[in-house]
């Protein structure tokens, strides 16, 4: 096996030496994973719900100097990173929960003849993740897999591998040895596990690029998936909503892990009668961010996770300015402090031409795109120029309006006049090329189990 070395993007530090597997190293942690998985499957569900109230107990105790590492690893602050352990926590109590419930149905079929759904574990799973969310993509994944009974592969992002190792740990102590194990490595490493034998069930979250091309390679084997992928979402602002609020929700979301978010508001679509004292509030908000290093006592806001990130958003910047862009706020920071990182200011690009990439393309950096709208049907048009669905904002405190310009853009998750926070209560997924397959909600822990239908008489 070889090792990969992992650094901090604020300033390039090495944090740590991860092991690279290989096919057959993750041979040795398929098998072992489905062997645990016999004993896990076959414990009462108030087992495993014990087990993930004690993951999630253990995880919390550990809570400062997990902290510590997500955001140097990752890029974060630490505030950020002490919300998204916070996501990680939740689904092991969600599911907790859940799991006493996963049962399966009997029915009468006439006279003597009865039905049985069985339903237990999909099998072995295998998850693969991004590096922006990597503790909560994990655990939105592996709780709800363990309250089914499954066995659980997963691998991270190379350059978010630590937290992953850490957070892996602390869970392993409360399950039977195997049953969870973490796999080193990029996208080669990635399609041995999508490609595996024992893998029965694949939660991928990452590019729809990439999602694309496991959905074929985990389609030629019929292999169970979920794929939540990009997004572009739109944030709808019509001239009678509530403009503070609605700006509050808009920079909470946007801006939020330096806009590396799949669901974030990317596109505000705003009535162009209250175009201009929207975008005076916003740039207020905007001089108020403290771009600084993740651990810096005072940093809002951290770098980008890598070179690839900023140079991508550079680039899609430059080519709406090229095509008659404003662009305001931006650029990189100048100073000791950010000499070593991936650090960008954030920005607005006012009025984008419709050819230009920030309309079409993902954008994942603290970039918000503004484009003026003079009538309800122009902002459904707009917002539905991109090919992703996965999340939409719409503000109007007439709520009909609100409601029929709602139905009208297709995401898979919408607010309306509301903060966009994501619920772990509530299915969570996209449509079209933000994928498919909901986690979260009792939705998650049924993608984790098979039915199995039985007629006896
Ligand atoms: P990516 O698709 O490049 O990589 C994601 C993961 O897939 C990594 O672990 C990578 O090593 C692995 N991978 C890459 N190629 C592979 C292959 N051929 N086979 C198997 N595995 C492979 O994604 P990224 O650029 O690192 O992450 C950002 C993307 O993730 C954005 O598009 C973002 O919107 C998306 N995302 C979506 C959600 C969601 O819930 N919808 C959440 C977070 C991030």
């Amino acid at each position: 096996m070889t090792e990969y070395v992992v650094y901090a993007p604020d300033d390039g530090t090495a944090l740590g030496v991860v092991a690279r597997d290989d096919a057959a190293s993750i041979d040795v942690k398929a098998d072992r994973a489905l062997q645990a998985m016999s004993r896990w499957s076959d414990l009462t569900p108030m087992k495993r719900a014990e087990a993930l109230l004690k993951i999630a107990e253990a995880t919390r105790e550990r809570l400062p100097e997990l902290a510590d590492l997500l955001a140097k690893e990752q890029g974060k602050t630490r505030k950020e990173a002490l919300l998204e352990l916070d996501r990680y926590v939740g689904p092991f109590l969600q599911y907790a929960g859940l799991a006493t419930l996963a049962g399966g149905r009997h029915q009468r079929l006439g006279g003597e003849v009865h039905g049985l759904v069985d339903r237990g574990p999909v099998g072995l799973v295998a998850a693969i993740v991004p590096w922006n969310f990597p503790a909560s993509l994990f655990g939105s994944k592996l709780a709800p897999a363990l309250a089914a009974g499954c066995g659980f592969l997963i691998k991270p992002a190379e350059s978010t591998s630590l937290i992953t190792l850490e957070l892996a740990r602390i869970a392993q102590a409360f399950l039977p040895e195997g049953l969870l194990d973490v796999v080193g490595g990029g996208p080669d490493v990635g399609d041995l596990l999508v490609t595996h034998p024992s893998v029965s069930r694949v939660a991928f979250t990452g590019s729809t690029e990439v999602g694309r091309r496991i959905a074929a390679r985990a389609g030629e084997r019929l292999k169970r998936l979920t794929l939540e992928l990009g997004g572009c979402d739109p944030f709808v602002l019509l001239e009678d909503a509530d403009l503070r609020g609605a700006v509050r929700a808009l920079m909470g979301a946007r801006f939020y892990n330096a806009g590396q978010v799949c669901v974030a508001p990317k596109r505000l679509v705003v009535h162009e009668r209250v175009a201009d004292e929207v975008v005076e509030a916003i740039v207020e908000r905007l001089d108020r961010v403290a771009l600084g290093p993740s651990l810096g006592a005072d940093s809002t806001m951290g770098p980008l996770h890598s070179e690839a990130s900023r140079d991508r958003i550079e680039g899609q910047v430059a080519d709406a300015v090229d095509r008659g862009a404003k662009l305001l706020g931006g650029g990189r920071p100048t100073g000791s402090t950010y000499d070593r990182g991936w650090f960008v200011r954030p920005a607005l690009l006012l009025d984008p031409a419709p050819t230009s990439r920030v309309r079409v393309e993902e954008t994942f950096g603290p970039v918000l795109t503004v484009i003026r709208v003079s009538s309800d049907e122009e902002a459904v048009a707009v917002a539905n120029e991109t090919p992703f669905s996965l999340g939409a904002s719409v503000w109007s405190a007439d709520q009909a309006r609100a409601w029929r310009l709602a139905r009208q853009v297709p995401a898979g998750y919408t607010w309306i006049n509301s903060l966009a926070r994501v619920y772990d209560e509530l299915p969570f997924g996209g449509v079209g090329a933000s994928g498919f397959g909901r986690e979260h909600g009792i939705e998650a822990l049924e993608s984790y189990l098979e039915d199995r239908t039985f007629i006896y008489s």
